[in-house]
């Protein structure tokens, strides 16, 4: 689809290379230039949505930050509710939660005890997949509350750390390949 392939490439070309951000060594994948263009942003969820409009989705899982400006309006767009899932201590009510490990330490993370209900369609949506720690941690989440996890959409996969080997058996997409 060769327009498809130039909504990529011009959405490739505004994503900003930042070296050394949040520490040495990292190359940060800064999406927020395509966010400020607002026909590339529009652009960008609706290359999502194509994906999984016809998936029944019911529930949208964003996680925290960044997940959250991509999920929103996918949520909005596919007719399905919206869900975050935020860092330790962030969500007022009551919560379940899931540790897992980082390069260094570890981290956790909580969503709504109420948020899905047994048999929901649900796709998770995240703007970057590095190495697959932190989705695989909500795909477990949303499994233990007996959601049904119909697709995972990233903004951005980095494919040489290969996160996707830990999304095994689940329908993965991204719009970028790095
Ligand atoms: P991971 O669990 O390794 O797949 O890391 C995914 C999370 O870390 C996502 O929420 C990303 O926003 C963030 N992240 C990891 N690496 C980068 C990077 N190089 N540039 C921007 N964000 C990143």
């Amino acid at each position: 689809m060769p327009e498809s392939k130039t909504i990529v490439e011009r959405i490739e070309k505004m994503i900003r290379d930042v070296p050394d951000f949040p520490k040495k060594g990292i190359l940060f994948k800064d999406i927020t230039p395509v966010l400020n263009d607002a026909q590339l942003f529009k652009l960008a969820i609706e290359e999502m949505v194509m994906k999984y409009k016809t998936k029944g989705v019911q529930r949208v899982v964003g996680i925290e930050s960044r997940g959250f400006i991509f999920g929103a309006p996918l949520a909005l767009r596919l007719g399905a509710g919206f869900v975050p899932v935020r860092k330790k201590g962030k969500l007022p009510a009551k919560t379940r939660a899931v540790t897992y490990s980082l390069e260094y330490g570890e981290d956790t993370l909580e969503i709504h005890t109420d948020a899905i209900k047994k048999g929901e369609k649900v796709l998770l949506v995240d703007d970057l997949l590095a190495t697959g720690g932190t989705a695989q941690a909500v795909c477990k989440l949303i499994e233990e509350m007996g959601g049904e996890i119909v697709g995972i959409s990233f903004l951005i996969e980095l494919m040489f750390l290969k996160g996707i080997e830990k999304l095994a058996g689940y329908d993965v997409s991204s719009i970028i390949h790095y």
